[in-house]
């Protein structure tokens, strides 16, 4: 989608420090960070959010999406620490960009519940 923003990022049309990437998804850090460590991982493919993943399409890039947080959280040493996946979806779940990302936030200690 040509006016999306993280479709841009994975086209290169917008500019993102880029740590990870497979063939499925691309891993780059957050514009605002949130955390010392604050990740975001789109797949290269566009879905609006987690509730438009319901295809074996759809499950097969959230495998592969899952697959590279978790790979740039450990490059990003935070094995030992831990850290936070996050799917904002909607509006109520305080999504702002409308194509799919997990957050991957370390770095510091996570409080619950989320605000
Ligand atoms: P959401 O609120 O949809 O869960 O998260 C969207 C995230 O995208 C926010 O944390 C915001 O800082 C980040 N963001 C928005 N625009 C850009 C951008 O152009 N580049 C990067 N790297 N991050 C962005
Ligand atoms: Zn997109």
């Amino acid at each position: 989608m040509s006016d999306c923003i993280f479709c841009n990022v994975v086209a290169g049309t917008i500019p993102a420090k880029v740590v990870a990437r497979n063939a499925h998804a691309l891993a780059f850090h957050d514009l605002n960070p949130q955390a010392p460590v604050h990740l975001l991982v789109v797949p290269t493919v566009h879905f609006d959010n987690a509730a438009a993943t319901d295809s074996d399409a759809g499950q097969a890039s959230v495998g592969h999406t899952m697959r590279l947080a978790v790979q740039a959280a450990r490059e990003s040493g935070l094995v030992d620490s831990g850290y936070r996946l996050v799917l904002n979806t909607g509006t109520d779940g305080g999504q702002s960009v409308g194509h799919l990302h997990v957050h991957v936030l370390g770095g510091r200690r996570m409080t619950w519940p989320p605000g």
